[in-house]
Order: structure tokens, then sequence, then C-alpha cells
């Protein structure tokens, strides 16, 4: 007889393994288009040198070094393998079965898989017309039993953003024994001055985590590292339910490199976005609907199209992210990856109207 797995877990979706097919254009992850800079790739090598040691438990230097950088005290950063452990983390700190957790939806997959194999049960609040979020409704979602809401900024898989008065509102009226989670796993990317950085607004509530990390905007998502600002108390909660020496000593040393590269993260980020905004009046010229992205990727909500298109990008070479009959996020790659995507898009439109006249 098979040994019994928890009975509860064979209802939990399966994450979605993105596609890294050989030789294709693989928007589908939100990956940045460059490798690190050779600085970085040359910081892990001389790291891996010493590999037979254990990294720093607590990550001391990073965090030394991004306390000075963000202007706040040390006490006030844990850092973690990739951000989602950090958001797993906190809801293992936070909550106990029969507690709940409020989030968006559609929004980051992790959070109700987290909650619900932690036995905390998810309020998925929908999206606004807009594909935003719906700061209201999710007030009004938070019961007695909330621990955790979680405010992805910019949204995953939309790349709408809330800006600073909806927020300010929102945060006034949330109890403040309820932790909010703002997740700016995209905040590098947000050119819009109304969409505010989280960090000051956790040095002043003590229920605010803000979660970064260095996979996105960085260019290190296949390494794994990123961290959480907050109040010390939410901080030492989140770093007591980690796993020891999570973060080994080839992230820690490959994210204090990249923060030495601030002025070419910031050129690299410059030209995502000036592509981000191309592809988009792109995609609105071939008569697509799309919301205006915040992030490093553009949300299509073609409904029960999504599986179609991408599997009609598939057969041309590149890779985009279908969600069930919501809709496609198309990650925004190089000028070279994105006009191939271009060129699948138009392709599927023309095809589309050839088959309605036929
Ligand atoms: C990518 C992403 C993260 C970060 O992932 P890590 O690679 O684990 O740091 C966190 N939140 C959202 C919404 C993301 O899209």
């Amino acid at each position: 007889m098979p040994v019994p797995v928890r009975a509860d877990l064979a209802e939990l979706p399966d994450y979605i393994i993105p596609s890294q097919v050989p030789g294709a254009i693989l928007l589908n992850s939100n990956e940045a288009p460059l490798p690190p800079p050779p600085s970085v790739v040359e910081a892990i090598t001389r790291a891996a040198a010493e590999g037979h040691r254990y990294p720093m438990w607590f990550s001391d230097a990073l965090v030394s070094r991004l306390a000075e950088r963000l202007g706040v005290p040390e006490p006030w950063i844990t850092v973690g393998c990739g951000s989602v452990s950090l958001c797993q983390q906190l809801i293992q700190a936070f909550c106990a079965p029969g507690d709940e957790v409020v989030c968006a939806w559609r929004s980051f997959e992790a959070y109700p898989v987290f909650a619900s194999v932690a036995g905390v049960a998810v309020r998925a609040v929908p999206l606004d017309a807009e594909h935003r979020h719906d700061l209201d409704a999710m007030l009004a979602a938070i019961t007695p039993a909330t621990r955790v809401v979680f405010v992805c900024n910019p949204n995953n898989p939309t790349g709408t953003a809330v800006g600073s008065d909806a927020l300010l509102r929102f945060l006034d009226k949330v109890p403040s024994d309820v932790l909010v989670i703002l997740d700016e796993a995209y905040g590098e990317f947000v050119t819009d001055p109304d969409v505010p950085d989280g960090i000051p607004l956790a040095l002043e509530h003590e229920n605010i985590a803000v979660l970064r990390t260095f996979s996105k905007a960085y260019g290190l998502a296949g390494v794994r590292i990123g961290y959480c600002v907050a109040a010390p108390p939410v901080t030492a909660a989140a770093a007591k339910v980690g796993v020891p020496f999570a973060v080994s000593r080839l992230a820690q040393a490959a994210a204090l490199a990249a923060l030495a590269h601030g002025d070419e993260v910031r050129q690299r980020c410059e030209v995502v976005v000036r592509e981000r905004e191309r592809v988009h009046a792109a995609l609105l010229a071939t008569g697509h609907q799309l919301p205006p992205s915040q992030a490093n990727f553009l949300w299509l909500p073609l409904g029960e199209r999504s599986a179609e298109f991408s599997g009609h990008c598939a057969d041309h070479g590149v890779m985009v992210r279908a969600f069930a009959s919501d809709g496609v996020r198309v990650t925004v790659g190089s000028p070279e990856e994105n006009n191939a995507f271009l060129r699948a898009a138009q392709s599927f439109a023309t095809a589309r109207r050839i088959r309605q006249v036929l």
C-alpha cells in the first residue's frame, strides 16, 4: 500500500511548470531578457570556491548593504530563497489552521497554494473591470479570522497597479492586527509616479511587509534570492520559520554584486519599459484590448481564446503564458523577441479574420 499523502493535498492545483523549450523564445516567466553582468557571474564563481562552507544564516553582509541602500535599520530586513519563500514563511508565521487570507484574483498563483498548504482558507476577491485590485471589496472580505492580506503591486499577471491614495485609504481601514503583504516583485518597472514605494509605508505601519526580489529587474531568477522589509517582530517571525541555510552562499554573493550595478540595472529596466510601451501600442493597433502595464509583462484578457492564442504563439516559436480561460501574460523580452511575438500576434488576428470570413 502506498504511504498515504495528506488527503487535502489532492485538491490543490499543481503548479503549471513553464516550458523551457530549447531554441524557443521564452516570454512565459517574466524573466530578464539578458543574463547577469559578467562581474555578477564572477562573484558567483568566487563564492562557489567556498562551497564547502555553509552560507551566513541571516545573509548578514547583504542585509547590511540593503539597509544602507534602502535607508532602513537592519532588523527590518530578512532575506529568503526568492520572495516566494518569504510569502510562504509569512503565512506560516502569522496564520494557523482555520485562519483566513485575503487576496485578489487573478493574482500570483503561489498565494492560495501556500495558504491551503498551511490549512488556511483563502478569500479570493475578483479584480475590477479594469483588471485592478478592488481594494474596497478586499476590505469587505476581511473577517475576524483574517490574518494576512496580499496586495500584489503591480499585479501579476495583469500588470495593473494601485495608486497612493487608494492604497493609503485601504491601509487606514485594515485592522492593525492584520498583516498586509505588499508584493513588489515588479516595483523596479513602475513608471507611474502615482504608484507608491512600499518601503516608506512599511516604516510607518507595523502591519505591512514589503517583498522584493532579485529575480526580475536584477535578472537573477535562477539564483533564488529576495527580501522582506517589515517591522522587526514581523521579520523575526518570518525568519523563525525559514528553512535553515536556504539562501545559498552563491545567491548572497550574486545579490551583493548585483547591488553594485545599480546604474546598469536601471538602464536595463528602462529598455524593458520602452519595449513594454512599444509592444502595448502595437497590440492596441492590432485590435487587441489590454490594460496598461507597470511591470515587465502585458496582459491580454482573451478569455476562452487564451489557449488558442498561446498555442498559436508556441507554433511560431514564442512561449507565452495562458491562464485558464482568463487571459495570456506575455513577458517583455529583447526587441527582437518582442518583434517575433508581435508577428505571431498579428498572424493570429489575420488567421481569425480569414476564418470569420470563410
Ligand atoms: C516573480 C514573482 C515573485 C518572486 O519570485 P522569486 O523568484 O521567488 O523571488 C514574487 N511575487 C510575484 C508576484 C512574482 O511574480
